[in-house]
């Protein structure tokens, strides 16, 4: 157990210890600006320039631990939420950590829908998502609770589908598994203890959640400079949404500009050629560390 001794006066906040949401919770945490040392078999880290104290559990706990204020926020899969349904309040949509629950059956199985998984064996880590899916679609079937490697129950004779997790796919491929259809989309969620919101704690908690949304916004724009001669700028205006005053400055060459603005990453590409198509040049994409809200 590390020496230092978690403190009641500082935020705590709960994390996986070792998954796939670990590096990338870091990541955030870090391009919040929380300075501390994590290494792999610390149980707790104290933030140095934040009141802060970041605890590293198995993600299965973390949304326990919030509903009973053990911490204040933790950072886990909406899957986990959907599963355990906790009586925990949802501030913000990390978009990383993405996967699918989904029903899969081995490849060369007759099973074609749904439909046809009555009566039959599921086996899964969820077993209250899938309870509910096969409910609301009419389906009854025997679902079995296993925690670790569903994937190979079908090969093994324990299950006919099995209903788990799945991002890329390749492990269903894998595991000559094909999805029959999704149950639902997850992605990495700071949820909070509703007390942590009402108490002295909601100032830092806010500070924070500012932080992160920073972090977010940065993440999903590009910064972008061009040149364009100056009878264009009303077109160019047109062509990037959202933007009615871009910064623009009188270049050497009379008759021209200089445009300064950001993009959505996700229209990043079209916007861009539609930029150039329009007469933009010298087009200049910078990525942004942060936006302030
Ligand atoms: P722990 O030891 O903390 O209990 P775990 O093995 O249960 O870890 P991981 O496999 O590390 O959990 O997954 C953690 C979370 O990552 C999942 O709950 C889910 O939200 C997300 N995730 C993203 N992609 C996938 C995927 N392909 N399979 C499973 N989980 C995924
Ligand atoms: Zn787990």
């Amino acid at each position: 157990m590390d020496k230092k001794k978690l403190s009641s006066k500082n935020l705590k906040l709960a994390i996986q210890k070792e998954g796939r949401l670990t590096e990338e919770t870091l990541e955030l945490l870090r391009k919040a600006g929380l300075e501390f040392e994590s290494y792999k078999q610390k149980l707790f880290s104290l933030c140095r320039n934040f009141p802060l104290e970041i605890l590293y559990v198995r993600d299965d706990d973390i949304s326990g631990y919030v509903e009973k204020g053990i911490v204040d926020l933790g950072i886990v899969g909406q899957n986990i939420l959907n599963e355990k349904q906790p009586k925990v309040r949802k501030l913000l949509n990390l978009r990383y950590g993405f996967c699918s629950l989904v029903v899969a059956v081995p490849k060369e199985s007759d099973i074609s829908t749904i439909k046809n998984l009555n009566g039959k064996t599921i086996s899964t880590s969820y077993p209250q998502s899938a309870k509910r899916f096969f409910k609301e679609n009419g389906i009854s079937a025997d679902i079995v609770k296993i925690s670790g490697s569903v994937e190979i129950t079908p090969a093994l004779g324990i299950a006919e589908a099995i209903v788990d997790l799945t991002s890329s796919g390749s492990t269903m491929a894998l595991n000559d598994l094909r999805v029959l259809t999704g149950i639902y989309d997850s992605e990495a969620i700071l949820v909070a203890n509703e007390k942590a919101l009402t108490n002295g704690r909601k100032l830092l908690v806010d500070k924070l959640l500012t932080r992160f949304k920073g972090v977010l916004a940065a993440r999903s724009y590009k910064y972008v400079m061009m040149n364009a001669p100056e009878n264009i700028l009303g077109r160019l205006k047109e062509i990037v949404p959202g933007l009615k005053s871009p910064t623009v400055s009188p270049l050497v060459q009379k008759g021209w500009i200089s445009i300064q603005t950001v993009i959505k990453e996700e229209i990043f590409w079209e916007t861009v050629e539609k930029l150039k198509k329009a007469g933009a040049q010298g087009i200049i994409v910078l990525p942004i560390e942060k936006i302030i809200i």
